[in-house]
């Protein structure tokens, strides 16, 4: 599946939030074989969140939304994304009974547009807060709050599917300069997809849908290259 990930909020873009949410998504759909193939960073602000909602459906198997679901004035993401499927916002009547269920709140005592998700979405509860999410056509709509997004992406993870990846990490001690060319070579031989991180060293990854291949092709850079420490570039 090919995912595009769109992160709502003024505080991601002037960085007084790092974006760590699109990082742990994309590493949790990638160990499930869901390509994530674009991350979309939004103000909160409903027209770019049903501009950039509505162009991903339609380029991507699914879309994660994560971010600005809270009643406060700032949250406009449920009303972008039911804007980007052409559906009006309704009070969701099992958002109202989980929230009222889960311990004195209702939407007669709280901001009656907490529980109100786009027609006929299906609703994800918020097992760490409040704000409830949604699934609406293949668009995921999850909270902002890191704990919040973790445990209700859990709810919805085995909806991800894909080809599993098999891994092969290899530190090298060289420029990566004088790199490319073994490794446009280990491209060539193996069937293998072939990442070069520069920074302390070079971590090349390397993928492939077949263990075997990613173990060979690690394997021939490790003769073919000035290998540092190949525990410390496993983690
Ligand atoms: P709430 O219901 O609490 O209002 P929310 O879904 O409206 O949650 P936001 O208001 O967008 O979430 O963000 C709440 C907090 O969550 C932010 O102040 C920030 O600390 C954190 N947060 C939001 N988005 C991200 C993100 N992409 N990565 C990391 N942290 C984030
Ligand atoms: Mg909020």
């Amino acid at each position: 599946m090919r995912i595009a990930i769109v992160s709502v909020g003024d505080e991601l873009l002037v960085g007084d939030t790092v974006n760590t949410n699109a990082a742990w998504l994309g590493e949790r759909l990638d160990a499930r074989g869901a390509t994530v193939e674009r991350v979309t960073t939004v103000p909160d602000r409903l027209a770019d969140i049903a501009q950039v909602v509505n162009e991903s459906l339609a380029a991507y198997d699914a879309v994660v939304v994560t971010g600005g679901l809270g009643p406060t004035h700032d949250d406009v993401t449920m009303e972008g994304v039911a804007a980007a499927v052409g559906r009006s916002l309704e009070p969701h009547a099992e958002a109202s009974a989980w929230l009222a269920d889960r311990g004195g709140y209702s939407a007669d005592d709280g901001d009656p547009r907490t529980v109100e998700l786009p027609a006929g979405a299906r609703f994800l509860p918020n097992d760490e807060g409040v704000a409830p999410g949604a699934v609406v056509e293949s668009v995921y709509v999850l909270p902002g709050v890191p704990a919040e997004m973790k445990a209700m992406f859990g709810r919805v993870e085995n909806e991800f599917t894909g080809t599993e990846t098999y891994v092969e990490r290899v530190l090298v001690d060289e420029p990566e300069s004088a790199l490319a060319d073994r490794l446009a070579d280990l491209q060539r031989r193996f069937d293998v997809t072939v990442g070069s991180h520069p920074g302390d060293g070079v971590r090349v990854k390397i993928s492939a849908a077949d263990a075997g291949a990613a173990k060979d092709a690690a394997g021939w850079l490790r003769e073919h290259a000035n290998v540092i420490d190949v525990d410390a570039a496993d983690d």
